[in-house]
């Protein structure tokens, strides 16, 4: 049972900062939402409510206080305590700034409505404040963070987000059809989960959500898994070379489909073009034997060329875009 992979994707994905102001403000939305809550300021300059967001992650409570910081030019207050129930670590406890101002701020980011001088939590996605698809991608990012699991790919494919509320659910489903993943919603105890199972949808949302490394460790898991049929007819010795092979293919699988989702393939050289919609479809071939499907072939080295053309290009998109 180990929650590896899950620790590891979510520190990935604590670690990245939106640099839009707009996706700032989506993903601390969604985390305020998950993740927050009204509490009676106990000492301190006045006692009131106050909106506090608790997490146990150290990374995703920097992450929380660099938004405010950024979007608010305030510097939140942050306490800890012990984890409850003897579990190992801290609670990260991060206060909204203001004393009007943190209702202010809720609304901003679409987490409370006020109508008529009263004041409720929203019940659904708050599309207002996800003007853009890049908004789509941080808000799913966000609500990861705050209540989201992802199993480690070599025992299930399958990922989920939770949420109290079924109208919040259904738009959780939307975001992510945005990105052509339709989840599921399974009633549970503790309130609605939007799953997906099946390595496609998982890596699909992993990519969506900016979790690179976490995609890559997928796709080797499903490649070597999908061939280990076939590799166990081939004599033993060749496995290592398979598998370097695989793992070499799948890293420019990635690089192509970030390409393919940022400007798209066609935006791309016609030789660029070529071997990137080759190694799509032939993920586990060597360089040479790709070198030999095009017509005329190519050498195994000017393959390796254009390949790292392309996952360089790919990891210039990611630092631009993370
Ligand atoms: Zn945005």
């Amino acid at each position: 049972m180990s929650p590896v992979f899950y620790v590891e994707t979510k520190g990935e994905l604590a670690r990245m900062m939106p640099t839009a102001e707009c996706c700032m403000i989506a993903e601390l939305s969604a985390i305020a939402r998950s993740s927050g809550r009204v509490e009676m300021r106990q000492n301190g300059d006045e006692p009131g409510p106050v909106f506090e967001i608790s997490t146990e992650n150290a990374a995703v409570a920097r992450k929380i206080m660099a938004f405010v910081r950024s979007i608010y030019q305030v510097k939140p207050k942050v306490r800890f305590t012990r984890r409850r129930g003897g579990l190992p670590g801290n609670q990260y406890i991060v206060e909204l700034p203001g004393d009007d101002g943190a209702l202010q701020v809720l609304q901003d980011i679409g987490v409370v409505s006020q109508r008529g001088g009263s004041t409720s939590m929203r019940n659904g996605v708050p599309w207002e404040v996800l003007p853009r698809q890049c908004c789509f991608r941080c808000y799913l990012r966000g609500i990861f963070l705050a209540r989201g699991y992802v199993q480690n790919p070599e025992k299930e494919y399958h990922m989920e987000f939770m949420t109290d509320s079924a109208v919040h659910a259904r738009g959780i489903v939307r975001l992510a059809e945005s990105f052509s993943v339709v989840p599921k919603i399974s009633r549970r105890k503790k309130g609605h989960m939007v799953y997906v199972k099946g390595g496609d949808d998982v890596a699909q949302l992993l990519r969506v959500m900016g979790a690179h490394s976490a995609v890559l460790t997928l796709e080797s898991v499903r490649v070597i898994r999908g061939v280990r049929g076939d590799v166990n007819r081939v004599v033993n010795c060749e496995t290592a070379n398979l598998t370097k092979a695989v793992d070499a293919g799948l890293i420019q699988v990635a690089a192509i489909r970030t390409i393919d989702e940022f400007i798209g393939l066609k935006s791309l050289p016609p030789g660029l073009q070529e071997i990137a919609g080759l190694r799509l479809t032939n993920p586990e071939v060597t360089l040479r034997e790709l070198g030999q499907m095009l017509s005329p072939p190519i050498s195994k080295s000017a393959v390796n060329h254009r390949m790292r053309r392309i996952v360089d290009m790919a990891s210039r998109l990611d630092d631009n875009m993370g």
